[in-house]
């Protein structure tokens, strides 16, 4: 059997991202034990690191060992009861995993639908907590890959924190692509990924708990019903101060990967790393507007991150997402759900928000679209690109 030697790509789908050598070369340092003293030194590093990026001084924050779904159930199983009732607002995919993991937490979901595209609807949400005064939990997926929508998480942290419930809040794909203030926004339980905007290969959660959410899990009258993901246990390892005891064989090389992205992002500035995805985004959505592409969504809630852009009738999207990939070494997303064969998901996430980027998906999007026998004006969007990079 020899070697596997994968093909080297450009990787603009919704995760994950292209990941910077320095990340990659981090990873490949020789393993040390989990309870080595400079492996410890090393988590304690990331735990501050992911506290600038998450904008927190919660002392709970790590990443759980798992991908970003990990971190999903990391948050239900610990906040959720049996017998609970917990409001998810579901704008795509991922607010319909959350609907499953609170039911399968033996819990009551209440769920607020709003159409695919569009952000959560606040004034939905409060009717919704006035209609069940007993819910103590409101879930909500604040940059929804499935779909390209950005939901305003400080206003809805506030609603539900009026009608005395904990707010749960995926970022899987927010965190470091667009503003995101834990402690200012008041957010009790959150969790992310490490192939999205954070450019690192995937298998890390990073999570963080506040100490409202550390209270509702230490108030518990059932035991966490997941040995692997109950807090208590986790963090004899991740916060032990003195002496860390064994909980599990954390992924070390993972780990070196995401501590030098972590860096990275804090070397550019939280700030500039938003205002880069921003600027990239409208480079790519004018571009493909040139091209007579549609981005979906309604303004002021789409995600730079994420631009999910209509099939033209007639196009055939399998044959162009091969094009895409064969010709030009370059993957972008399918459709998810309601959107399967209707939208393209192109991701500008972390290292993979660059102006080559754009330019690559740009040029490959008109050469795919050509050969299907479409009219594009290829010249018009390179001077849409050109236009708002000045
Ligand atoms: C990608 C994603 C997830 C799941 O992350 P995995 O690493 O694939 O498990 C959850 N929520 C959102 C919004 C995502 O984009």
């Amino acid at each position: 059997m020899p070697s596997f030697h994968p093909p080297l790509r450009t990787l603009m789908g919704p995760g994950p991202s292209d990941v910077h050598p320095r990340v990659l070369a981090a990873m490949a340092q020789p393993t040390i034990g989990h309870l080595d003293p400079a492996f410890v030194g090393l988590m304690d590093d990331i735990k501050d690191l992911l506290r600038r990026a998450f904008k927190t001084r919660n002392a709970v924050t790590f990443p759980v060992s798992g991908p970003g779904s990990v971190g999903m159930e990391a948050c239900f199983v610990n906040l959720v009861e049996p017998g609970d009732t917990v409001i998810v607002c579901r704008n795509g995919v991922f607010g319909g995993r959350m609907k499953e993991n609170v039911e399968r937490c033996g819990a009551s979901a209440v769920v607020i639908d709003d159409p695919w595209t569009r952000a959560v609807d606040p004034q939905r949400l409060e009717d919704a907590l006035k209609a069940h005064p007993q819910a103590r939990i409101v879930a909500f997926v604040m940059a929804e890959t499935s779909t390209g929508a950005l939901s305003d998480a400080r206003t809805l942290v506030d609603i539900a924190h009026r009608h005395g419930a904990l707010a749960i809040v995926d970022a899987v794909t927010a965190l470091g692509g667009v503003e995101l203030d834990v402690d200012a926004w008041d957010i009790d339980a959150i969790y992310s990924g490490t192939q999205k905007c954070l450019s690192c290969p995937p298998g890390l959660a990073p999570v963080s708990f506040n100490e409202r959410a550390l209270a509702k899990v230490r108030a518990r009258k059932t035991p966490v019903h997941s040995w692997f993901l109950d807090l208590n246990l986790v963090l004899g390892y991740w916060a032990g101060e003195a002496r860390r005891s064994y909980h599990h064989t954390a992924p070390i090389n993972a780990l070196y990967g995401l501590h030098e992205a972590l860096v990275m992002l804090h070397e550019e500035g939280l700030e500039a790393a938003w205002a880069r995805h921003a600027l990239h985004h409208r480079a790519l959505r004018a571009g493909a507007e040139a091209l007579g592409l549609e981005l979906l969504g309604a303004d002021g809630e789409r995600l730079p991150q994420l631009n999910v852009i209509g099939i033209p009738p007639g196009i055939d999207d399998a044959r162009v997402r091969q094009t895409l990939l064969a010709d030009f070494d370059l993957e972008i997303g399918a459709g998810l759900g309601e959107f399967a064969g209707k939208a393209w998901r192109v991701g500008l996430m972390g290292q993979s928000a660059s102006r080559r980027h754009v330019l690559t998906c740009l040029v490959a999007l008109a050469s795919a679209l050509a050969a299907q026998g479409r009219t594009v004006n290829r010249e018009a969007a390179l001077a849409a690109e050109q236009a708002i990079y000045g």
